[in-house]
């Protein structure tokens, strides 16, 4: 950037999940040594900011337009809610810094670029030179696959693809996360007599299991609204509410759904907004009762028949972090689960196979950590790119 100091740059939803593990990828990345950080809260203005605060030692408040209009950058990930309320203001106030935000809210406007540069850097460097402000994270199954597969539709392979998601509760923020441990243990405290009892019938375990599920409370399921631990529920975010019959296409189709198809097409540059045709990507989305990382098992059709080996010698050369898992029982348990990839930048891709339908059908396993390429990083790596612009 330009400012001969070190640019002023405003970080809103810093402790959050993805702002926690935002702040802890900034900090091993020496990120803050070159910016000005100013931190705002939302709940405690006058606070005091966390450790990586150099000159502006208070929290200031998120909601003051004065306060937001002196940074050069403001980066959140403090929710929808507040990128609906602030960033209009903010832009009316006469503020032309760049904005990088986690949620959704503006991710389909025109202005707006949604960041994942080991896939689109050519489309963030456009937007760029042409005065781009507007910097938006992307879906975090949608980033997350493109940054396992992304290769195979860089080389104009795919002609569409299916994906069904296994995404882990921490996608719906720290309640969640705890809801699902709770259920958890209120099941094991129901049969833990009888599991302490080796003769114990499996049956009885199990049907009272199935009626504590069956009888938790509404306290119980507030945040999923459906037991999750030892379940699953095939649907996640609103119902996207379009078309009028079955018929139709997006009839039925979760909000979490349409993003895989909208979002994979705008973050590749291709489709109605830019001129081109979209490649279809559609699915459905599940939560399961893994913690962190969302999993998700793909279908593509192909536009050719393709050696497999030749795939996975494109996939993994795609960028640093993906990696092919061989499809074997063994290295698939060990190396291509949500245990094994937390926490790390590891995206694997496993299963990859030709199907029964014909040579040009491929499947594929991938899991990624969602907090950090399907939600941090693409933002601190946004910021970099600001810095060095
Ligand atoms: P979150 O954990 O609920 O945090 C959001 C805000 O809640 C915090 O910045 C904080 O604001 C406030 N908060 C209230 N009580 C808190 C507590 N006990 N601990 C921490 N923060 C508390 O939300 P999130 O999951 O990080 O999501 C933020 C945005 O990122 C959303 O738009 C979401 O859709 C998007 N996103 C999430 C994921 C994911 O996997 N979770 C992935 C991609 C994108 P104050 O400090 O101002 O009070």
């Amino acid at each position: 950037m330009a400012n001969a100091q070190q640019p002023l740059v405003g970080l809103v939803g810093w402790r959050g999940m993805v702002g926690s593990v935002l702040m802890d990828r900034m900090q091993s990345e020496g990120d803050f040594g070159l910016i000005e950080p100013v931190f705002f809260s939302t709940s405690n203005a006058g606070g005091k900011a966390p450790a990586q605060a150099r000159n502006e030692g208070t929290l200031k408040d998120a909601h003051d337009i004065e306060a937001l209009r002196k940074c050069d950058i403001i980066l959140t990930c403090q929710g929808g809610d507040y990128t609906s309320e602030v960033f209009p203001k903010l832009r009316a106030a006469g503020w032309a810094g760049h904005w990088i935000d986690a949620a959704s809210t503006l991710r389909m406007n025109d202005d707006a670029v949604i960041v994942l540069d080991p896939v689109n850097l050519p489309v963030i460097q456009n937007a760029l030179a042409k005065g781009g402000k507007n910097w938006i994270g992307g879906n975090c199954t949608v980033s997350c696959m493109l940054m396992g597969v992304g290769a195979l539709y860089k080389a104009g392979l795919v002609e569409w693809m299916t994906s069904m998601t296994y995404q882990a509760a921490s996608g719906g923020g720290a309640q969640h996360m705890r809801e699902l441990l709770t259920q958890f243990g209120t099941l094991n405290a129901e049969v833990r007599n009888l599991l302490d009892d080796p003769k114990s019938a499996i049956l009885e375990i199990d049907r009272k299991v199935l009626a504590k599920q069956q009888g938790l409370s509404d306290g119980e399921i507030a945040n999923f609204g459906a037991p999750l631990g030892g379940s699953l529920i095939p649907w996640i975010d609103k119902d996207l509410g379009i078309g009028k019959s079955p018929d139709e296409a997006g009839w039925g189709m979760s909000k979490e759904e349409w993003k895989g198809g909208a979002e994979t097409n705008k973050i590749l540059g291709q489709g109605a907004g830019f001129g081109t045709v979209a490649t279809p990507v559609d699915g459905f989305c599940v939560r399961i009762g893994a913690m962190r990382c969302h999993s998700q098992a793909l279908t593509f059709k192909l536009k050719k028949d393709v050696p497999t080996v030749d795939l996975e010698a494109l996939i993994a050369a795609d960028n640093a972090w993906v990696k092919v898992v061989p499809n074997t029982r063994e290295a698939t348990v060990k190396e291509l689960t949500p245990v094994a990839v937390t926490g790390t930048m590891s995206i694997p891709v496993g299963r990859i196979r030709k199907l029964a339908m014909g040579p040009e059908y491929v499947g594929a396993f991938t899991v990624g950590d969602q907090l950090l390429w399907g939600a941090a990083e693409p933002l601190r790596r946004m910021l970099r790119i600001l810095l060095e612009a």
